[in-house]
């Protein structure tokens, strides 16, 4: 890939130290990626404010996000997913677009209503993907009934919301936020902006007609268990005061991170599906859906268990993501709790991680 390097927008933000550390990781990264295809594209279901719908999601490859390159985020390997250059054109982009279309056609019966468009990055940013590009992309998805872009707080403004919002279609911006606690953020994600810009951002889609979709990440580096699990129930809730959705991630083990090297070298643990499951269930009146979609899970670089009970668990959580319901949780149980609960007692800052 092209060779990280911090620029004149990212100098002074973050940690030097995180970012210096990650720049070194990132750049053993040597493999580039072909402009003219998404980096991925997939249907699902998703639970929105309407109810559930077939979604298409789509990552688009749009030269990878800027705060990568000034190293970014320890647990982030998505700059690895960038092209050449560092920047995709107009038309690169739409054949991008093209692609996931005939996806959707061979795939599916009908249309989707719910288009969900990430960059690993920020969609908003006019660097990764420009003006023209975006009124575009507005224009093939106008007859949907929902959008959602994920973009960085700084990004989110008015008239950029509004190429959505004008053409009628439900929209959200979802924002990377990863705790609602500032100090988490910068030490443990390195990631550069505060809450109060959270805050302004989703005024800035509220005012353009947009709703915010908050994503928050379970247990980055340097927290222990309990941490991690009161760092979300408390993020959840103040998330829930801005945003119509929020979905709570648990840190999986991607390759050329700050995350990897810790976890080879036995520092880091991702986190039990049991705390997964402990948040939903504790946060279930908070006034907004709260979902989670562990990614990896019961594998060892991914959220898990004891490798018994993992597949029963998802699966309640995947459940409750649809319904809502926290006694989906009731129905699960393992042996491998008990474990659980000693390290929630017990993990401290220093002797983590405390069990497999
Ligand atoms: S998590 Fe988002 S902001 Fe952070 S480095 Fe990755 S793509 Fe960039
Ligand atoms: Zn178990």
């Amino acid at each position: 890939m092209s060779k990280p390097t911090p620029e004149v927008y990212e100098q002074g933000r973050g940690m030097d130290a995180h970012n210096q550390v990650m720049r070194s990781i990132r750049a053993k990264k040597d493999r580039t990626y072909d402009p003219h295809e998404p980096t991925r594209v997939w249907l699902d279901e998703d639970n929105t404010p309407d109810g559930v719908r077939q979604s298409l999601t789509i990552i688009l490859n749009t030269g990878g996000c800027r705060w990568a390159r000034a190293g970014g985020c320890t647990m982030c390997g998505y700059v690895a997913e960038s092209v050449e250059g560092g920047s995709v054109s107009h038309e690169a982009l739409m054949d991008q677009i093209e692609v996931c279309l005939e996806h959707e056609r061979e795939e599916a019966d009908e249309k989707s209503p719910l288009i969900k468009i990430y960059t690993s990055g920020s969609f908003l940013d006019e660097r990764e993907v420009g003006a023209r590009s975006r009124e575009a992309i507005a224009e093939t998805f106008g007859d949907r009934e929902r959008i959602v872009v994920e973009s960085l707080p700084d990004f989110v403004e008015g008239e950029r919301v509004a190429d959505f919002t004008d053409r009628g279609l439900e929209t959200d911006v979802a924002v990377g936020l990863e705790t609602a606690t500032d100090r988490v953020r910068r030490d443990c994600v390195n990631k550069y902006f505060d809450f109060a810009d959270f805050i302004e951002a989703s005024e800035a889609a509220g005012a353009a007609g947009a709703g915010i979709k908050a994503y928050l990440l379970m247990k980055p580096p340097f927290l222990s268990e309990s941490e991690a699990v009161e760092d979300m129930k408390r993020s959840i809730r103040r998330c829930a005061e801005y945003a119509h959705t929020v979905s709570m991630n648990p840190t999986n083990v991607q390759r050329y991170t700050m995350v990897d090297e810790l976890y080879f070298r036995g520092g880091y643990r991702p986190p039990w599906l049991w705390s997964v499951a402990e948040v939903l269930e504790s946060t279930a009146d908070a006034d907004a859906i709260v979902v989670s979609d562990p990614v990896g899970h019961g594998s060892d670089r991914g959220p898990h268990n004891c490798g018994e009970c993992d597949d029963r668990v998802q699966r309640a959580i995947k459940d409750f993501d649809l319904r809502q319901d926290p006694s989906v949780f009731e129905q699960v149980s393992c042996e491998c709790e008990a474990t659980w609960e000693a390290v929630m007692r017990r993990e401290m800052g220093y002797n983590m991680p405390l069990a497999r």
